[in-house]
């Protein structure tokens, strides 16, 4: 096959494993950066031109988008979708799990297990919407957050009230949610690929803080996932479309909650956690699922 990677930076990890990965495999690989690919929407022949000239066709592409640039990423990728190309996520599901909000409840019609999770327009249903998390210690969150920013902790009822407040004034898109004290700092990445959990790792956050993400501190260790905790997270990547996704999980006394599907997880943290090859299962996966390119019709 010839591969071809939407990566801003060949360099990054998870770039270079998926190159490796392909090449060892026999496949030929291409690193495009995303902001480069510029194209033409004409009737009937979509194209794309990338540094002055039309890009060769692909049998498949790898995006890999950053969250700030997911309004170009996916406009890029989805011109690959209407030339037909098989695209290992969709536009549609990258930007589906980029709003946290609209993630939860796509997840909450499937019936998945959530942390009770509040929205509102106005300050004078700030009240209400601290009730419906259980009241403080609370989460808010940016709907658009990554990497554990813009992720709060308020202890206190008169904490929330204000930096919801705050937030609201900023006209910033929050939601508030019930904090699930139970999973001690610890969250469980899951990642899927296809209609399988292939690797998953626990991430404890550093001490004196909640949020697990490695790029907060939190340090990486291999787990054992529960029979529930492997079902809720393949149930999720595919209620968000994704065909590969790395699925978050905290253990709440009322068993697995999500917290969030990641479209373009990491490979680093997990490869060296588990010691596996993912990125030569994510290249088995599209040896098996792209479809092999379309020959020009025979004329009769
Ligand atoms: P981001 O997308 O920025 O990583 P998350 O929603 O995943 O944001 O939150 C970051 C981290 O904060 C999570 O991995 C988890 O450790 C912690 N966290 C988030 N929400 C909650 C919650 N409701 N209860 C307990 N811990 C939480
Ligand atoms: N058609 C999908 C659904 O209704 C997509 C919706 C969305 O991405 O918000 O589940």
């Amino acid at each position: 096959m010839h591969i071809g990677i939407l990566s801003r930076n060949r360099n990054l990890y998870s770039t270079r494993r998926l190159i490796e990965a392909a090449e060892q495999r026999g496949h030929s690989v291409r690193v495009v950066d995303t902001l480069r690919c510029y194209m033409s929407i004409a009737s009937h022949r979509p194209s794309i031109h990338y540094k002055g000239a039309e890009l060769e066709p692909f049998d498949a592409i790898i995006p890999r988008i950053g969250a700030s640039v997911t309004f170009y990423g996916c406009a890029v990728l989805r011109q690959f979708e209407m030339m037909s190309t098989y695209v290992l996520n969709d536009s549609v599901a990258i930007t589906r799990s980029r709003d946290k909000l609209r993630s939860l409840q796509l997840l909450s019609r499937k019936g998945l297990g959530l942390p009770v999770t509040g929205f509102a327009h106005s300050p004078d249903d700030i009240p209400d919407l601290i009730t419906m998390a259980k009241g403080a210690p609370l989460v808010i969150k940016l709907l658009e957050g990554t990497q554990g920013i813009g992720v709060v902790l308020a202890e206190t009822n008169q904490a929330a009230e204000s930096v919801i407040q705050a937030f609201m004034g900023m006209k910033a898109n929050i939601m508030v949610q019930e904090y699930i004290k139970e999973a001690k700092g610890a969250d469980i990445r899951c990642f899927v690929i296809g209609d399988k959990v292939v690797a998953s790792m626990k991430r404890q956050a550093a001490e004196g803080e909640f949020r697990s993400n490695l790029h907060r501190g939190g340090t990486a260790s291999v787990i054992r996932i529960t029979p529930e905790e492997r079902s809720t997270a393949i149930r999720a990547a595919k209620a968000m479309g994704l065909g590969v996704a790395g699925v978050d999980l905290l253990r709440s006394n009322h068993g697995p909650v999500i917290m969030e599907v990641n479209s373009s997880p990491g490979l680093q943290g997990i490869e060296s956690a588990t010691g596996k090859d993912i990125a030569g299962q994510i290249v088995e996966h599209l040896e098996k699922n792209a479809t092999p390119p379309r020959k020009a019709p025979q004329k009769p």
